[in-house]
């Protein structure tokens, strides 16, 4: 029992003491006045009778009352009665209230010094019999006995009073013994009748007591964890926030999320996810001081109140120790479960004077923290706001795009150096905004892939380039992006094929462009994924080749049919013999070794091109020749075959005069 159930229990047991106490009570009085009032009248009828008797026996009765002596008869009578049945004693008063004669076990004496007895004369005036009942106190006296004083009548007069001492000790007990049992009875019967219910309706109260405690409870916590949820949170935020301009001090608002929670939940199912968090609540209580909050916001979202603390160091240190803390291996069904966490941190007031914006702030933090690639710790910043605002249009723009193909395609031409020929294009995605404007890939790709939406947009792109590249003439080629998550799920070879058979494209007319992050973790799923695709006949291109980590291990360890040389080199490329023209010239050099074919992308300018015409490159890509443009903005010329040399430019003329691709109509391309 508890501490709590204690004035329930008093008070159950004061009601019960008090109905008991009435009952006691009122049981007591009833058999009182009852035993009181038949011993009345049992003490009335003897001594009437004993009057009767005493009349119909003593014929000088009005002359004994007269205060003549009795006649030898009557004395003999008295003398008789003296010791007969329960009347242990009787006086005779004269018609005035004066006594005349007292017998009693003793002797029968006629009384000499006559006494006036008050009662005696109101019996005989009032012609009634006076009954009083008397605790026997002087010797010989019983226990209790009853003092009747009853007129004698002769005919229809008054000629004596008789007072008769009828000893009803005996007849008294038996009236209390029968009433007790029958009031114990009476006693035990309403005790049960009433104790049932009384104890029926005491747990019920108990019950519902506890129920209402436990109501309470979950509105205030959350159900899984017992910590405090949303609602209980606010309401302690709000007390400690109101006291904070009066006391000082700065109190910190950790935002805990758990990385990739689905992922637990998908693999060890949703018991596990339960234990996981029902464990971080464990560490989180454990490590916070009772003035202190913790609470769980739904879902994977935990948060700790750091009260009292001095400064912003103080809050990151402990941040730092409930990741550490919490990141430590857990085991469920013997099964490690081990994962990373995002913290978003707001301090009040300064980032907060209300729970809600000091939340907001504090959630904002974190989702900062998970753009940043998560398992890490963020302070909020008020720049903050206007970049989560973005984001969140941003994961809007690409849910709806994704879900009504609000996405495009740009085409930009890549010429072969040595025949100077178009040799085909390469399909870039952008995705169309609220505006109208065109979002670049970089903007909205990492977070396609942190959605996981990569599979979805990858496979439209493949079908959506294989199908407008079917349309172009047949030696033209089409290269598509891969990104590394596409490889995950692996399905890529099936959605390329797909994408091959739906549109009707010979695969040798498709490219798919990788780049080095695919490789790094060097997985064989991988690389089995890329021998099917090469097998289907399509090429596979190093994009982006130069940049990262360009460890050579993978040239050797996949064929790659082409390598692409970053943009980055031609951005850094002055025409001045710089190690620039070095590394790229060796590029090219290991590249022919290697059997591959060589493309520079970001070729801008004619000295660009110059000087890869004399470095041997097999093909170019690049503003100078073409932006990428929508597949409509192709021109037929183009696509006929007609005109479509490149032609290198005359060393006298500017480089960047005229730019235009030939038949790349509305495409910022050179002429040359
Ligand atoms: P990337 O594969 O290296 O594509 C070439 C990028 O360089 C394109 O940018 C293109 O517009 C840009 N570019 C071409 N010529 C020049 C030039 O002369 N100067 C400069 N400064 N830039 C030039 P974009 O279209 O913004 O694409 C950026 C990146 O987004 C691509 O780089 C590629 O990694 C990725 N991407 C584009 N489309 C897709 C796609 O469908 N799937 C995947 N996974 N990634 C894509
Ligand atoms: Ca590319
Ligand atoms: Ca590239």
């Amino acid at each position: 029992m508890t501490i709590r159930n204690i004035p329930t229990l008093w008070r159950f047991l004061g009601m019960l003491g008090l109905i008991l106490g009435l009952l006691l009570g009122g049981t007591w009085l009833t058999v009182k006045t009852t035993s009181d009032y038949l011993l009345y009248q049992s003490a009335t009828d003897r001594a009437q009778n004993w009057a009767n008797f005493l009349a119909e026996n003593v014929r000088d009765l009005e002359q004994i009352a007269a205060g003549e002596k009795p006649s030898a008869a009557s004395l003999a009578f008295f003398d008789s009665t003296r010791k007969a049945g329960e009347v242990f004693r009787y006086i005779i008063f004269n018609g005035y209230g004066y006594s005349v004669l007292l017998s009693d076990h003793e002797k029968v004496t006629p009384v000499e010094l006559s006494d006036f007895n008050p009662d005696a004369a109101r019996s005989i005036t009032e012609n009634r019999p006076i009954v009083d009942a008397k605790d026997g106190r002087a010797r010989g006296e019983p226990n209790y006995f009853s003092e009747a004083f009853v007129p004698v009548m002769v005919g229809e007069r008054a000629v004596a009073i008789v007072a008769a001492y009828v000893d009803q000790t005996g007849e008294r007990n038996r009236f209390y013994r029968t009433f007790l049992v029958a009031a114990a009875t009476l006693c035990l019967l309403t005790g049960l009748s009433f104790g049932f219910p009384a104890i029926a309706w005491y747990w019920r109260t108990k019950e519902k007591q506890q129920a209402d405690r436990r109501i309470r409870f979950l509105a205030h916590h959350d159900v899984l964890t017992g910590l405090a949820n949303r609602a209980r949170l606010i309401e302690r935020l709000e007390s400690a926030l109101a006291v904070l301009p009066s006391t000082g001090g700065i109190i910190a608002l950790h935002f805990i999320d758990i990385d990739h929670f689905k992922e637990v939940n998908d693999t060890l199912g949703h018991d596990g996810g339960d234990f996981l968090l029902s464990s971080i609540g464990q560490r989180l209580n454990a490590m916070t001081r009772i003035e202190d909050m913790v609470a769980r916001l739904g879902g994977d979202e935990f948060i700790v109140v750091q009260t009292q603390i001095t400064g912003k160091e103080q809050a990151e240190a402990f941040a730092q120790r409930i990741s550490t803390i919490l990141s430590a291996p857990m085991y469920y069904k013997e099964q490690e479960i081990c994962t990373s966490f995002t913290i978003g941190v707001a301090l009040g007031l300064a980032d907060g004077i209300t729970p809600e914006r000091l939340l907001k702030s504090a959630d904002l933090a974190l989702y900062s923290g998970k753009a940043a690639g998560r398992n890490c710790i963020r302070f909020f910043a008020p720049e903050m706001d206007e970049a989560v605002q973005a984001r969140i249009a941003l994961e809007k723009a690409i849910r709806a795009a994704i879900a009504d193909d609000g996405f495009i395609l740009h085409y930009q031409p890549i010429f072969e150096l040595g025949s100077k020929k178009l040799i085909g294009f390469e399909a870039l995605v952008r995705l169309l905004g609220d505006d109208g404007t065109l979002i670049p890939p970089d903007h909205f790709i990492p977070m396609i892939e942190e959605l996981r939406l990569m599979d979805k947009l990858g496979a439209w792109v493949l079908r959506e380039a294989c199908r407008t590249a079917a349309t172009w003439p047949e030696n033209l080629t089409v290269a598509v992006n891969l990104s590394a998550t596409q490889f995950e799920s692996g399905k890529i070879t099936e959605t390329v094929a797909e994408a091959l058979r739906t549109s009707g494209l010979p695969a040798n007319r498709l490219e798919l462009e990788i780049t080095e992050t695919l490789l790094l973790n060097n997985n064989e799923r991988t690389m089995a994924q890329l021998k099917e695709l090469k097998a289907t006949g399509s090429a596979i291109v190093m994009d982006d080749f130069g940049t990262g980590y360009s460890s050579l291990r993978y040239l050797w360890k996949f064929p790659f049919d082409k390598l692409k040389i970053d943009r980055s080199f031609m951005q850094g490329f002055d025409n001045s013999g710089s190690d620039v023209e070095t590394v790229v010239k060796t590029i090219i050099a290991l590249g022919r070794q290697l059997h591959m074919r060589v493309t520079i992308e970001g070729v801008e300018t004619a000295t660009q091109l110059n000087f890869l015409a004399g470095a041997d490159a097999d093909q170019v890509q690049g503003f100078f020749f073409g932006r990428p443009v929508p597949a409509s903005e192709i021109s037929a010329n183009i696509l006929s075959g007609f005109n479509r040399t490149l032609r290198l430019p005359q060393p006298a003329k500017s480089p960047r005069s005229r730019n235009v691709v030939p038949g790349l109509r509305g495409a910022a391309g050179t002429s040359l």
